[in-house]
């Protein structure tokens, strides 16, 4: 008897049903994919019991011919693809023809649609894939599907369904990525009766996004637009001080679609290469657009995963947008509401975002407080709204070590203002010409530089700068200028593995200014360290080294070395809570006031400015 038959068509839907309809997000996702195609200018999604029991989507959109009712519920019925020519340029979101028959095939659905200016409309239902009714309907234009019992004949899938709670959330981020791809169409999301989002569909992609994530998380975001003609992409990436734990809001878009890429993911992350700490992540929300044919979306049956025929243009252009965003976040670059969105705002509840990051990596990251757009706070230095500076004068000083023992101080090379010793308390940064014009005020609190420059006073995060300035010194020159012998050799206690560790990359230590070597099995004796640590943060910072080897793979990877460099620079940096030299800060304000440094190595800003007009209104002398 033969061994091989070819499987019944209905044990082959549910088979391909497997491919697309993998939990309720997946249905969810179809059917708005659906509604959009159809052209719908809202659409209206509600679940209950996290959408196994219960999904319902509707919308107002062309509507489905009582004559198509039927067969768009069989399998490659499409009214979007004609002919194998059309599938070298899709420009629907659906094509397959696949997603009705798969959801068809294991639920139960209802569907209502009325045709767009005809009269009436049709109920179709549908249960295992099987037609159980056909009426004539009054219904209003668009479609309505809703999806009960998902999996209910299919008892092996049933079992990887998780808890209602997570597959709510699965629904939410679902939601929101469509949501966020067509800020043209607004959409409703209710989820066990309550609310979730209502985006205003004004196609405006910051009052999407606002809606979608409130506010803080949109006043995190500047503005990014890169185009090089055949593709483009705008839209908006996060300030380095939003950054996250993880990659759970970086949301891209390749015409009007949400994909997940690497490519993308490599790209974004690029640009904000040694501004962010190893682990931390920027958000973005980016729409790239191509001609169609350039980028291939039947890769996958879900359609979230595409190929580009010129990846490295596409790159690019994720790239810069991000980069030159950055470099000018001062350029008034934050979300200004339009005054419409600001109303429906106060009516609509932002999504219940904690849910969706839950879903997709529980080690969320924190959110830090931004100032509001509108506001009158002060504005991070390097935060949106930030007015442009010009570009860095001639270095007045450059950093000299000067040994005493272990400590380093710096000392200014202009003559006129380091008279060696000779500080004065005022005008050490004082120039005759008005624009370079800048004074150092003072230190606060063991932790803050005040300055004062072109009508503006300045607080400055002295650590935050020193750990930048240090960091970018040994990114350059990828070794440290001086190591200083110790007269005693220190003994480090750091367990077996990691004085292994540390024995065995003993090059790459000798690199950064180190010299040890094993001392007994569990101990290393360090006869060198980097002229700028001090000898009470050589345990700490060895002990860290070793911590970044231990997980970190090869040490010739470029994010061992930059973690290295992170770890060093911060264990070499001025601390805060410690008094320091008047002229250490002075070189320190002179390189955060010409703009050269920004953000710290774990992306936080270094300085905020306070401007006179601000103080002014404090004081109501205003
Ligand atoms: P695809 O989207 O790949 O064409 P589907 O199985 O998702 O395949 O849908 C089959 C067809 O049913 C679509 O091509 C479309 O003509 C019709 N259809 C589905 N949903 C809607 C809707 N919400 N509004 C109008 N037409 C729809
Ligand atoms: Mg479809």
């Amino acid at each position: 008897m033969a061994k091989i038959l070819q499987l019944d068509p209905h044990v082959a839907d549910l088979i391909a049903a497997g491919e697309v309809v993998e939990r309720p997000a997946s249905v969810i996702k179809e059917l708005m994919e659906n509604a959009i195609d159809a052209g719908a200018g809202m659409i209206t999604v509600e679940i209950k019991g996290g959408g196994m029991t219960y999904m319902r989507v509707s919308d107002n959109g062309c509507g489905i011919a009582p004559e198509d009712a039927q067969t768009a519920f069989l399998r490659h019925a499409t009214s979007k693809l004609r002919d194998e020519k059309g599938l070298e340029a899709i420009s629907t979101l659906g094509f397959r023809g696949e997603a009705l028959a798969a959801i068809a095939a294991v639920s139960k659905i209802e569907l209502l649609t009325r045709e767009t200016g005809t009269d009436e409309g049709t109920s179709l239902s549908v249960e295992g894939g099987t037609v159980k009714a056909k009426t004539i309907a009054g219904c209003p234009e668009g479609t309505t599907m809703i999806v009960r019992d998902l999996f209910f004949n299919t008892p092996a899938r049933l079992k990887f369904v998780k808890t209602d709670k997570a597959e709510g959330a699965g629904v939410s981020a679902q939601v929101i990525c469509c949501a966020l791809s067509h800020p043209e169409v607004s959409v409703r999301y209710i989820r066990d009766g309550k609310e979730e989002c209502h985006t205003p569909g004004d196609g405006r992609m910051d009052s999407c996004i606002y809606s979608l994530f409130g506010r803080e998380f949109a006043g995190g975001l500047l503005n990014a637009a890169t185009s090089d003609g055949d593709v483009s992409a705008s839209g908006f990436v996060s300030t380095p001080a939003c950054a996250r734990g993880n990659r759970s809001y970086q949301f891209f878009f390749v015409n009007g679609r949400y994909v997940k890429s690497k490519t993308l993911q490599a790209a974004l992350e690029q640009a904000y290469k040694n501004a962010l700490f190893t682990g931390r992540f920027p958000s973005c929300v980016l729409y790239i657009t191509l001609s169609p044919c350039d980028v291939d979306v039947n890769v996958h049956p879900t359609k979230t995963e595409v190929k580009f025929l010129h990846e490295h243009q596409v790159f690019d252009s994720v790239y810069y947008a991000a980069l030159s965003a950055l470099e000018n976040e001062r350029g008034g670059a934050e979300i200004k509401l339009s005054e419409g969105t600001k109303e429906l705002l106060h009516t609509a509840a932002p999504a219940n975002v904690s849910d969706i990051s839950a879903y997709e990596q529980p080690n969320r990251g924190v959110i830090h407080s931004q100032p509001n757009p509108g506001d009158k706070l002060p504005r991070a230095y390097g935060s949106p709204g930030y007015s442009n500076r010009a570009p860095s004068a001639p270095e007045t000083y450059v950093y000299k070590p000067v040994h005493d023992n272990t400590k380093v101080s710096y000392k200014a090379q202009d003559e006129n203002a380091a008279a060696d010793d000779g500080y004065s308390e005022q005008n050490l940064l004082e120039s005759s010409d008005s624009p370079a014009y800048r004074r150092f005020v003072g230190e606060a609190l063991g932790t803050y530089i005040l300055a004062e420059k072109g009508g503006s006073l300045w607080l400055i995060d002295k650590h935050a700068a020193h750990e930048r300035i240090n960091f970018d010194r040994l990114k350059n020159k990828m070794q440290v200028t001086m190591s200083q012998t110790l007269i005693h050799p220190a003994i480090v206690d750091l367990g077996r593995e990691d004085t292994a560790l540390l024995t065995e990359n003993g090059p790459l230590l000798d690199q950064f200014g180190f010299s040890v070597e094993a001392f007994g099995e569990t101990a290393l004796a360090v006869r060198e360290i980097p002229s700028e640590i001090e000898l009470d943060d050589v345990d700490a910072l060895l002990g860290e080294i070793a911590g970044i080897l231990r997980h970190g793979g090869s040490p010739d990877d470029g994010l061992i070395l930059d973690a290295l460099m992170h770890s060093i620079a911060c264990k070499s940096a001025i601390k805060a809570g410690k008094r320091s030299e008047p002229l250490e800060l002075e070189a320190l304000i002179d390189r955060v006031l010409s703009g050269e440094i920004r953000y710290c190595p774990h992306g936080r800003p270094v300085a905020i400015e306070l401007t006179k007009t601000m103080l002014d209104r404090q004081f109501k002398r205003t």
